[in-house]
């Protein structure tokens, strides 16, 4: 269920059907396209989903749901729904991260330039993208639907071209 994610597009919206961790649910939330054209300039548009879980088990122990949390949505410029990561509250905390995770960082402002004079790829741009602080490089790999071998090459080479730091979560 980790990937499931539908995109049902109409002419001014998008319905965004996701798997959310935490209610353990598929949710749907609508999105205005052109909120997403507006804000899509730096490759990805991240849509910050406040809610709780509709369908609370309050009998189920295990359940804690009905806490306020955050679904994070990523839309990429085909206005596709590519991840989604979820967490309690309105920030993702670090200990959202497992311990020992190495977490791409953009050391500079990364702006369209560098992608029109060629300086990456739109790969590379989606990916640092994502190199926010908040996803560690299975995250990233995740998102971008790359392979854990691929996507180790591409973070090697953003960080030689000096555009990430690596941190490894204590
Ligand atoms: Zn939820």
């Amino acid at each position: 269920m980790k990937n499931f994610n539908i995109t049902k597009k109409y002419f001014k919206e998008i319905y965004a059907f996701f798997w959310c961790e935490i209610c353990q649910e598929i949710l749907s939330v609508s999105i205005d396209r052109n909120t997403i054209e507006e804000k899509l300039d730096t490759g990805l548009y991240m849509h910050s989903y406040y809610h709780t879980n509709p369908l609370y088990d309050s009998e189920d122990p295990e359940d804690h749901s009905n806490n306020p949390h955050t679904s994070l949505i990523y839309i990429d410029n085909n206005h596709e729904v590519r991840g989604v990561r979820s967490f309690f509250g309105t920030e993702m905390s670090s200990d959202e991260m497992k311990k020992g995770s190495r977490i791409p960082i953009v050391i500079k402002e990364i702006s369209m330039m560098v992608l029109q004079l060629g300086m990456v790829s739109q790969e590379e741009f989606n990916i640092l993208k994502l190199c926010d602080g908040n996803n560690s490089i299975e995250n990233v790999a995740e998102i971008e639907k790359i392979k854990q071998t691929e996507i180790e090459k591409i973070i090697l080479k953003l960080r030689k071209k000096r555009l990430i730091n690596i941190i490894t979560r204590a």
